[in-house]
C-alpha cells in the first residue's frame, strides 16, 4: 500500500515544480486512503478507507466518517375523519412526502461522544400551531437489559436460576407472572462485571432479542428455550401454543356453571393452584354435592390446593403424566359409584374423563359430547402463547447532555410529562422515581432498531419531544435546532406509521393539566 512512509511515493513538499498529474492523482489517492477516527463512542475506532468500525455502524466512505445505516423516518397522513391514509402505496423515489406529517426516529441517527456534544438531530417543527422540538439520537446504553415474558405453564427452571447462552450466564429466571414465566436478561453486571466473553455474549443476546431475532438459551436445572419476540416460545424442543386461561381456581370460577349439569366433579390440574369444583366456592354456590375426592398438596382455601405435584412440563405445568397421581383419597360414604369426574389442565390441552366403579376406583370412560365441548371452551379462551421482549435501559445518564446543558431539567421535564420519550417512535414506559429508566416493547419498534458498541453496550434509538418554550427553559441546545427542510438527509428509510400507536408529535401537556 502506498502511504506516508513509502519511499516510492513522490513527496510534493520536496519539489519546486508544479506537481504532475500523476503526482496529484497519487496525492488524492493517499488522502482518500487516510484512516478516519470514529468518535461516536469511547472505542474510537481508526477506520481505513472502505472499511467499517467495530460495531459496523460507522464506516470510512471516501475518506469521510459516515453512519452507514439509513436514518429511519416515519410519516403519516390523516384524512378529514382522522383516519390514516395509506399514502405509501404511491411510487416511492426516496423523497419525503411533503403532504405528510413527519417524525424522525433515532434509528440510524448516530451517537455523539463525549456526551456534552448536542444530539445528532434537534428538529424544530410546528404542530397544531405550537412550536415543538424533538431531540433525536441513538443512546449508548451500558445499563440495559431485557425483560422477557414467556407465555407458558411449563416449568422452565427454578426462580433465580442462571439463564445461559453458549454456556455464559446472560441473566436469570425471575418471578413468574399470571400464565407466564419471566426472564431478566442482561444488565450491567453481566455486560461489564464478568469475563469479556460473558459481556460479549450478553450484548449479542440482547441485540438479537431486541432486533426480534431468535436466541437459544438454557436454564440451569431447567429447560432449553428458544425465545423470539412476538413468536411462540419453544421449550425443550416443543413449540408452545396456548397461554393458560387462568390458574386452576380461576378456571373453576370461569367454567363452573357450564360444567355443573354434565359432570359431578372437575379437578383442574395446575402447578400453582389446583382447583376442585365441588369444594370450591363456585361449586358450593351452584349447590353441587361434595364428591369426596381429595387431592394431594397443601390446601389453601376450600377447593384450592398448592403443590399437588412437582413443577414440570406435564399437566398444568406439573411433572405428572397421569392425572390420577394427584388424587390422595376417594372417601366412601361421600363419593358414589357412577360419579363422573373430569380432570383437565389450565389450557385444556390435557384432559381425561373417568367414571367411578363400584369400588370407587376411577375408570377411564368415553367423554360425553357436552363435556368435550366444555373442554374445548377452555382452549378457545386461551390466547396464543408468545414471547414478549421489553428493552429496559437507563436514559438518565450522560446522554441527557446531548439534549440540554443542565440534565436534571430534562429529567424533571420527563417526570412532569412535559417531555415525551419515544424509542424509534414507539411509546415507552418511564419508571417512576429518579432517573429516566425506560422500558419499551421491541415488537412495537421498527425492525433492526438496535445496534451495539463493543464496550460492550447496546445502542438504542431515543427521541425527546417537547414544546420549544420548554426546551429553551431547560437549557436546550437552541443554536442547533433546525427545521426538517434544513436537514441534510442523505440516506433515509421511510416507514409508514403504525396506526395503533400514538403519534409522537401529538399535543403535550403544557404543565397546567391541559393539552396544548
Ligand atoms: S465501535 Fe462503532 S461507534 Fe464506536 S468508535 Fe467504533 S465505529 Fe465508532
Amino acid at each position: 500500500m502506498s502511504g506516508p512512509g513509502d519511499p516510492n511515493s513522490p513527496d510534493p513538499r520536496g519539489s519546486t515544480d508544479a506537481p504532475s498529474e500523476q503526482a496529484l492523482t497519487e496525492i488524492k489517492a493517499k488522502q482518500a486512503d487516510e484512516i478516519v477516527t470514529c468518535d461516536a463512542c469511547p472505542v474510537l475506532c481508526r477506520i481505513r478507507l472502505g472499511k467499517t468500525g467495530a460495531c459496523d455502524r460507522y464506516g470510512n466512505v471516501d475518506g469521510r466518517l459516515a453512519r452507514l445505516s439509513p436514518l429511519v423516518v416515519t410519516q403519516r397522513v390523516l384524512d378529514a375523519q382522522g383516519e390514516l391514509v395509506p399514502f405509501l402505496g404511491k411510487p416511492w423515489a426516496g423523497q419525503l412526502l411533503p403532504e405528510a406529517e413527519t417524525f424522525v426516529t433515532g434509528i440510524g441517527a448516530g451517537t455523539t461522544y463525549p456526551d456534552y456534544k448536542p444530539a445528532p438531530f434537534i428538529i424544530g417543527s410546528e404542530v397544531a400551531g405550537v412550536d415543538m422540538v424533538t431531540v433525536v439520537t441513538e443512546g449508548i446504553f451500558s445499563y440495559c437489559g431485557a425483560k422477557v415474558k414467556i407465555d407458558t405453564d411449563r416449568y422452565i427452571g427454578p426462580e433465580q436460576a442462571a439463564v445461559r447462552v453458549n454456556g455464559e450466564q446472560v441473566g436469570h429466571v425471575t418471578t413468574a407472572e399470571y400464565g407466564s414465566q419471566m426472564l431478566a436478561l442482561g444488565g450491567v453486571r453481566h455486560l461489564t462485571g464478568g469475563s469479556k466473553k460473558e459481556g460479549n455474549v450478553t450484548c449479542d443476546t440482547l441485540l438479537t432479542l431486541c432486533n426480534k431475532g431468535a436466541v437459544d438459551m438454557t436454564v440451569d436445572g431447567g429447560a432449553s428455550l428458544r425465545v423470539q419476540a412476538g413468536k411462540p416460545p419453544v421449550i425443550d424442543g416443543q413449540e408452545e401454543h396456548r397461554m393458560r386461561v387462568g390458574c386452576g381456581s380461576a378456571t373453576i370460577g370461569i367454567f363452573a356453571q357450564q360444567w355443573r349439569d354434565h359432570v359431578d366433579e372437575v379437578i383442574v390440574v395446575d402447578d400453582h393452584i389446583t382447583g376442585v369444583l365441588t369444594e370450591h366456592q363456585a361449586g358450593r354456590f351452584l349447590e353441587m354435592k361434595p364428591a369426596g375426592i381429595r387431592v394431594r398438596g397443601r390446601k389453601s382455601t376450600p377447593g384450592r390446593y398448592f403443590q399437588v405435584a412437582n413443577p414440570g412440563t406435564g399437566w398444568g405445568g406439573t411433572d405428572i403424566a397421569d392425572p390420577l397421581a394427584i388424587i390422595e383419597k376417594i372417601s366412601p360414604g361421600i363419593a358414589w359409584p357412577g360419579l363422573r369426574l373430569l380432570m383437565v389442565s389450565t389450557t385444556g390441552e390435557h384432559f381425561a374423563y373417568f367414571v367411578l366403579d363400584d369400588d370407587l376406583k376411577p375408570q377411564a370412560a368415553t367423554m360425553p359430547q357436552a363435556v368435550a365441548l366444555a373442554v374445548e371452551r377452555i382452549g378457545e379462551n386461551c390466547e396464543p402463547a408468545l414471547c414478549t421482549v421489553l428493552f429496559m435501559g437507563g436514559a438518565g445518564g450522560s446522554l441527557r447532555a446531548g439534549v440540554t446543558e443542565n440534565p436534571i431539567h430534562l429529567t424533571r421535564s420527563v417526570q412532569q410529562a412535559l417531555t415525551r420519550v419515544t424509542s424509534g417512535g414507539a411509546p415507552v414506559y418511564i419508571w417512576p422515581g429518579g432517573g429516566i429508566t425506560v422500558m419499551v416493547d421491541v415488537d412495537t419498534m421498527p425492525d433492526n432498531a438496535f445496534g451495539y458498541v463493543p464496550t460492550p453496550a447496546l445502542v438504542a434509538p431515543i427521541e425527546f419531544t417537547m414544546r420549544r418554550r420548554d426546551y429553551e427553559r431547560m437549557g436546550g441546545h437552541m443554536g442547533y435546532v433546525r427545521s426538517l427542510d434544513k436537514l441534510r438527509l442523505d440516506q433515509v428509510t421511510l416507514l409508514p406509521w403504525r396506526p395503533a400507536q400514538p403519534w409522537p408529535l401529538d399535543p403535550l401537556s403544557d404543565g397546567s393539566g391541559e393539552s396544548e
